[in-house]
């Protein structure tokens, strides 16, 4: 980097980028290298463009990252409802609507026609179709009293980012254990549309010993979802923007 004392003022890209790096160093290092190559290597800009054209960088870049949403969504504690109280330190990702619900179970819904059994046990689906918008799906497995589920099973499929279902592999298909808190997550993308339905996740959950849950999720703010007859709102994912993609969070409360 060059030392600020060499710069010829505070509208100097390579200034205002420096500023940018020591201010968000830690986010998304790689959108930050990006950036900072854009700025270091432009010329000159007018005056006053290029503190506009940082500010914008700066606001994208500040945002946090889909893998900083795992993380936080990992290692923080789960709060149980029924208890009053969280197991240790303050969440940052509360349970969703559905577990303080009176502790409902989740609504069942069809398993459409694109089911197939057998899927690999797999939680990387972002590779099967690396032309889509990121999303890393998360969340909990819990029973009516809303006590995390080890070991249960969270079965995903889903249409690529066209609308168009894998039926004779497995891409975009896969099912994975819940670890020892009852937490799961996929890191895929945001299904496509495809004709009668509105933007949908398939899913089947199901604890040791327990009922298959089959069901399905869906997008807040979907122009379809007025117009799909089985859309339910009960089964909204809460969705999160962050400088990679999106991070989706759903709690499947289970019998
Ligand atoms: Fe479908």
């Amino acid at each position: 980097m060059i030392p600020a004392a060499n710069l010829h003022g505070r509208n100097h890209p390579a200034f205002l980028a420096e500023q940018i790096q020591m201010l968000h160093a830690p986010v998304a290092p790689t959108l930050m290298k990006l950036s900072i190559d854009l700025l270091t290597s432009a010329p000159l800009l007018p005056n006053g463009a290029a503190t506009i054209l940082a500010f914008h960088v700066w606001r994208y870049s500040a945002m946090p990252t889909r893998r900083h949403f795992l993380i936080s969504f990992v290692t923080t504690p789960i709060v149980l409802p029924s208890l009053g109280h969280a197991a240790s330190t303050p969440v940052e990702l509360p349970l969703t609507a559905s577990c303080a619900d009176d502790h409902e179970l989740t609504p069942a819904q069809t398993e459409g026609p694109y089911f197939t059994p057998e899927s690999p046990e797999k939680q990387d689906f972002a590779s099967d179709a690396p032309g889509g918008e990121r999303l890393t799906l998360a969340g909990y497995v819990l029973t009516k009293k809303c006590q995390p589920v080890a070991k249960a099973l969270i079965e995903l499929w889903h249409a690529d980012e066209s609308g168009t279902y894998d039926n004779i592999g497995y891409k975009l298909r896969g099912h994975q254990f819940t670890d020892a808190d009852g937490k799961w997550w996929f890191e895929t993308i945001v299904p496509g549309l495809y004709p009668g339905r509105t933007r949908h996740y398939h899913v089947k959950v199901q604890r040791p010993g327990g009922n298959v849950l089959t069901t399905q999720l869906y997008f807040a703010n979907e122009p379809g979802n007025q117009r799909d007859r089985i859309f339910n709102e009960a089964l909204l994912l809460d969705i999160r923007a962050t400088s990679d993609g999106k991070f989706g969070r759903y709690d499947f409360i289970v019998a």
